[in-house]
């Protein structure tokens, strides 16, 4: 059986279906073909621990993508037409204190000042300096740097690759001096899982607080999956399809050029006009005759970077955190000190867990969407090494993290009683590779190419070297998240490529 369209789209993650999109709104014919039997990728939401119970199984929070024209500008009509709702949770985050009150950072700044200043008045005047000085004109560069457009040349974008140079650990330390203000910060500029004593994510602190102080907590209402849902939606109305149950195994070539893909059952989908690999970069060298020189050295240089390890619970009760004297829920709340991160990140890199005191993200999703689960889906979010003291998770090795981090977290949270727990399922890095082709390593942000000393999240180019063949999904610039930016930067690519040029559907930058 074969099968031909114009574009044929790889992997029907968020990335894939963004940059599908894309190209239909353009009036390209495009079929997207997933392995998996339901579409999402790392943005699926299933009833992962009771009938009823719908937990997101990856991502909750939404908030990287709100600064990307797909959402900011509507620029498909996700949200007038196709059904997408973002609920902007206030708290943000809240940051608990064992037996004090909770730091807690709010969607408005003057707010989120009130509380640093509580600890420390020249952090609080600091964090409104780093904000007002990413909103007036970093926040743009960086805009260009993640759609993998040259920036200005200009004051902003010099300061910015200064401060992307550096380390976040060595940004935080030198602008906020109050450990549990530095906690917070720290906390929030690892929400993209990259390690903050590398150099490379001096931004971070400031684009992560401001986003979290733009969007907080940005929850889609119905799960995570009401953004791939949405986009199929935009999709199938363009005259578009997303074929199932369709593992890409090779990527078949006429000549130089890449003309289709070939399933592991032997289907095969032909293209006019392009090619759009939204599957794992580390495996395309392999799936293809003659890879480019591109390909060979994306394969060689991945690695997993740092794995993560999640725990999903039903509870009879939202989770309470203590605010102002008063035990409250929260969509979101952090734990964990910076040398507790130091340490944890350290052992992950040898192969081991460490508890001294671990960044751990706890999301209950269902304090503003009721509409998910009878009770509380909640869930821990923090990393783990891809392998354990040498060898794979097994689910008791799992299970016996799992425990150790309730036990940490109890002293902070009123809720993980055992009479409040109703079930719970865990999933380490070797499970959460087990289920997606996308998961490679168990590493939830694409992991991480090392080049020339550098440590790029994602693989800078959206054109494989291939003629008609694109990347997009993780693997690709600007790397993991749910941002739609790798796939928004590869249908600029292919429709640039095409002639028309992107400007009619997308805007700059
Ligand atoms: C536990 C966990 C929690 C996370 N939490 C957050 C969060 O709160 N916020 C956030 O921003 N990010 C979070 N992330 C990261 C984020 O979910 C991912 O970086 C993002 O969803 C990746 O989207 P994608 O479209 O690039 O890829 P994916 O969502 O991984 O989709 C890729 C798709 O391609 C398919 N595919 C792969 N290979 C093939 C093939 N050969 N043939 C056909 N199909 C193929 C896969 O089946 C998959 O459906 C989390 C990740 C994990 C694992």
């Amino acid at each position: 059986m074969s099968r031909t369209s114009d574009v044929i789209v790889v992997g029907a993650g968020h990335n894939g279906l963004t940059c599908a999109a894309y190209l239909a709104e353009a009036g390209l014919e495009v079929v997207v073909l997933e392995a998996r039997s339901f579409i999402g990728g790392n943005t699926a939401t299933e009833e992962l621990t009771l009938p009823g119970w719908r937990h997101d199984s990856c991502s909750s929070a939404h908030v990287v993508i709100q600064s990307n024209p797909l959402i900011s500008r509507d620029e498909l009509g996700l949200l007038e037409r196709y059904g997408l709702e973002y609920i902007v949770s206030d708290p943000a985050v809240v940051f608990p204190n064992a037996g004090e009150d909770s730091l807690v950072f709010h969607p408005d700044l003057e707010r989120t000042r009130e509380r640093v200043a509580r600890y420390s008045p020249s952090d609080a005047t600091a964090l409104v300096e780093m904000v007002s000085e990413w909103e007036e004109g970093l926040r743009t560069v960086h805009a260009y740097v993640q759609s993998g457009l040259p920036a200005s040349d200009d004051e902003w974008a010099r300061r910015y690759e200064e401060l992307r140079r550096r380390s976040a650990r060595e940004v935080i330390e030198e602008k906020f001096t109050h450990p549990v203000v530095r906690r917070a910060i720290t906390w929030l500029a690892f929400a993209t899982i990259q390690s903050p004593i590398r150099p490379g994510t001096g931004v971070l602190p400031a684009s992560i607080v401001t986003g979290r102080i733009r969007f907080g907590w940005t929850t889609p209402r119905g799960g995570s999956e009401a953004l791939p849902r949405a986009l199929e939606r935009h999709l199938v109305d363009h005259g578009g399809e997303v074929v199932l149950d369709a593992s890409v195994a090779q990527y078949l070539r006429e000549g130089d050029r890449c003309v289709g893909v070939r399933t592991v059952d032997g289907r095969e989908f032909f293209a006019r006009r392009a090619v759009v690999a939204g599957s794992h970069l580390r495996r395309l060298a392999d799936q293809m005759d003659e890879p480019s020189a591109d390909l060979l050295r994306a394969k060689e240089t991945w690695r997993p970077g740092l794995s993560v390890f999640a725990v999903h619970f039903a509870l009879r009760e939202h989770p309470t955190y203590r605010v102002d004297g008063e035990w409250r829920p929260a969509v979101a709340a952090g734990l964990g000190s910076p040398e507790g991160l130091h340490t944890q990140v350290a052992a992950a890199e040898r192969g081991e867990v460490d508890l001294t005191s671990p960044w751990l993200l706890m999301v209950d999703s269902t304090v503003v969407d009721p509409s998910r689960a009878p009770g509380a889906a909640y869930k821990f979010l923090t990393i783990a090494p891809e392998r354990v003291d040498g060898h794979e998770w097994t689910a008791s090795d799992a299970e016996h993290y799992a425990d150790q981090l309730v036990e940490f977290a109890r002293p902070h949270v009123r809720g993980l009683e055992e009479e409040n727990i109703l079930a719970r399922v865990v999933e380490s890095p070797t499970s959460l590779a087990a289920h997606s082709p996308a998961n490679l390593g168990g590493s939830c942000h694409g992991g991480e190419f090392h080049d020339e000393g550098q440590i790029l999240p994602g693989w800078l180019s959206p054109r494989a070297g291939v003629a008609g063949l694109y990347l997009t999904g993780s693997t690709s610039h600007p790397g993991g998240s749910v941002s739609g930016r790798p796939g928004r930067n590869a249908a600029r690519a292919v429709l640039e490529d095409l002639g028309p040029g992107g400007r009619e559907v997308m805007a700059r930058p």
